[in-house]
């Protein structure tokens, strides 16, 4: 098996398919061995795993999680690498390449017969950088049954997702990614095992799903959330004001969950977030979309 992601095999099967990073894609393929071994076993939830990949380029991860996972199915928007994935990935004969916009993808159709038959369902990428916070979205809000999620990310996206409260990355992202996860740092990744290079350094991070509480109706705690934050130099009192329809109302709210109106929603713990919830849901008051 030849190693795919090194500088020397990369510069090759670019060359001999001429071949050409394209940019609104979000390609940066990885050309460090240790790196991708490293993503790889780390995305492994046990000895049973079957990973989905989203964005397989030219198949430098796909290849170090075939060695590891029962099977691996990579999504790949690019109509250009099938063709290339076919040739790279030829000694991997537990790989299925889905040429597929993974933003289209049945998650659940995809996932729910491998979770039926025992096996642990993972999701690991390197993940086009344009569309980092939808393909996370679109994973945190299907109802399909996956274990865990390790994915390389611009590290400036990676410090919102762990941000805590108090910090100046905490928003509205970091409350609902960290109410539906817990969220670990596996490692920092410097800008210079890519290729092309990008402008930032990147981070690998791993989700793993919490218990759902089926007391809590997610839709509406992520608009009582996104309200909280619509401007981030205003008061809770003024954003919620917004979004309700009196700011009387918000005022009523606020008091009744015990929450200061002139904090601003970086300072709310995730317990607030969630008393403030549970008010809105209990007086029946609808809150606006963003
Ligand atoms: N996994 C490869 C690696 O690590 O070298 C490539 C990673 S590159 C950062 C992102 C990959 O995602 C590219 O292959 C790109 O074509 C693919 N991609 C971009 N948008 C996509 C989408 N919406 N659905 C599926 N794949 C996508």
């Amino acid at each position: 098996m030849r190693v795919i992601a090194t500088p020397s095999r990369t510069k090759e099967i670019l060359e001999k398919y001429d071949l050409y990073a394209k940019k609104n894609y979000g390609q940066n393929f990885l050309i460090e061995p240790g790196i991708v071994s490293k993503i790889a076993a780390s995305a492994m939830a046990s000895d049973n795993c079957v990973a989905i990949e989203i964005g397989p380029g030219i198949g430098a991860l796909t290849q170090q999680l075939s060695l590891v996972a029962k099977k691996v199915i990579a999504f790949e928007i690019d109509e250009r690498l099938p063709e290339v994935l076919k040739d790279t990935l030829s000694d991997c004969e537990n790989v299925e390449i889905i040429l597929q916009d993974f933003m289209e993808a049945d998650l659940n159709e995809v996932v729910e017969p491998y979770g039926k038959q025992g096996y642990d369902v993972v999701i690991a990428a390197n993940l086009p950088y344009y569309i980092t916070t939808p393909i996370l979205f679109k994973i945190f809000e299907s109802d399909a049954p996956i274990k865990q999620i390790t994915v390389m990310m611009q590290k400036e996206v990676a410090d919102r997702f762990t941000a805590e409260s108090n910090t100046k990355d905490y928003n509205a992202l970091s409350v609902i990614t960290q109410y539906r996860c817990s969220v670990k740092n596996v490692m920092k990744v410097p800008k210079n095992v890519f290729h092309p290079k990008p402008n930032v350094d990147s981070a690998v991070l791993q989700f793993l799903f919490k218990e759902k509480d089926k007391t809590i109706n997610e839709a509406l705690f992520f608009k009582v959330v996104k309200s909280c934050f619509r401007q981030r130099r205003k008061t809770i009192l003024n954003n919620l004001s917004l979004c309700v329809p009196e700011k009387t109302i918000a005022k009523d709210l606020l008091e009744k969950a015990g929450i200061e109106e002139t904090r601003r929603a970086e300072t709310l713990s995730m317990e607030e977030f969630i008393r403030l919830y549970r008010v809105v849901e209990n007086e029946n008051i609808s809150i606006c979309e963003d």
